[in-house]
């Protein structure tokens, strides 16, 4: 009887003790190591409530804490583009529809992914269109017109980028603008450089020394529907290899591409089937940060495509989308966040505060 109250004065005294560092009760601000930014172009909430609802009501981001909205109209435009919506997350300024990483005034903007990089961080950068499509371009090139690829191909080698898959390899390989041969090139630089022609992404053994380009395809890489595979082991391999290559921690854009180009053909098979990659690619990503605790993983897009809806006729499993544009739509688009600094992901903000909110999360500003 007389040992209760004893076991509670030890525990009173225990928890007196150790008061002090109780402050850190407000440990919501944790800090970021890792950041992994995957962006579903085009993924509206609609192209998402389409994915789960075809795939017997599950998607990995129902595992996402938080969510909220950003609002992605650009400089000049309340309809934006992947160029401007893409300088929005990596440089936190709202530029015009069409920019690689530069301002209204035409002057580069820095980047996180060049800011990662000059703290020491290691930096990855996966897609499936071509790597330098607008999305994953603002984050690595700087350019006044994201149709610019072989500029923007050059760029690449301006960075010391340790990761890099995507499309697009005869913007390195098969110029016209000069004879520079970038793949040479990045070879010369220390890369470990592979493509589609050996096929070999997932025999490839990366060690923390090496620093590692693949090509999907000389163009555009193929839609998932034609056999495409790559994305959710692109992630998961730049993930693990990201890990290993700095202590510092690092940042990755993993980006869903394609969803978009289904919204732009107005295919509901098409923006599901790419959907379902991502998302896949996502559970990838998911896995390891909930292992490792100090990654923050954020998916959003960058605008919706389509004004897709889905109408009466639809069914679990049987979605009959229907379309008021084959072009972008000025929509609210979705955000989720999970990890250390996921908190300050909830709410309704710009586009641009993507950027501030990785920063934070990050400590850069402390
Ligand atoms: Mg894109
Ligand atoms: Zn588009």
């Amino acid at each position: 009887m007389r040992a209760i109250p004893l076991t509670i004065g030890l525990l009173l005294l225990m928890a007196c003790h150790t008061s002090q560092p109780a402050v850190t009760v407000t440990s919501t601000h944790k800090r970021a190591k890792n950041i992994v930014l995957l962006i579903g172009d085009g993924m509206g909430l609609t192209q998402l409530t389409a994915g789960l609802y075809a795939n017997n009501n599950h998607l990995n981001l129902e595992r996402f804490p938080v969510i909220g909205l950003h609002k992605a109209y650009s400089a000049n435009d309340l309809i934006t583009d992947s160029a401007a919506g893409a300088t929005a997350f990596a440089c936190g300024q709202k530029t015009y529809n069409g920019a690689i990483a530069m301002g209204t005034d035409s002057l580069p903007l820095t980047t996180i992914l060049e800011q990662a990089e000059d703290r020491g961080m290691a930096t990855g950068l996966v897609a499936t269109s071509t790597i330098v499509h607008a999305t994953p371009a603002a984050f690595i090139a700087h350019n006044k017109l994201r149709q610019n690829y072989e500029d923007i191909a050059v760029d690449f080698l301006k960075t010391d980028i340790d990761y890099f898959v995507g499309g697009g390899e005869k913007f390195f390989n098969a110029r016209t603008l000069d004879d520079r041969d970038l793949v040479k090139e990045l070879r010369s630089k220390g890369y470990t450089v592979s493509d589609f022609r050996q096929n070999d992404l997932g025999r490839i053994v990366l060690n923390k020394q090496m620093k590692f380009a693949y090509f999907t395809a000389d163009e555009d890489p193929p839609t998932a529907s034609q056999g495409r595979d790559y994305l959710p082991l692109a992630a998961d391999k730049g993930v693990r290899y990201l890990e290993r290559r700095s202590e510092t921690g690092y940042f990755m854009m993993i980006e869903g591409s394609q969803i978009d180009w289904g919204g732009h053909a107005n295919n509901t098979q098409y923006i599901i089937r790419e959907m379902l990659d991502f998302d896949e690619a996502i559970g990838r990503v998911l896995n390891l940060a909930e292992k490792d605790g100090e990654t923050l993983v954020i998916v959003t897009a960058d605008h919706e495509c389509g004004g897709f809806s889905i109408n009466y006729g639809s069914k679990m499993g049987k979605i009959e989308g229907k379309f008021t544009t084959d072009g972008h739509t000025g929509d609210l688009v979705p955000v989720f966040a999970f990890g250390p600094g996921a908190e300050r992901f909830g709410g309704i903000y710009e586009n641009t505060a993507i950027y501030d909110k990785m920063v934070q999360a990050l400590g850069w500003n402390d």
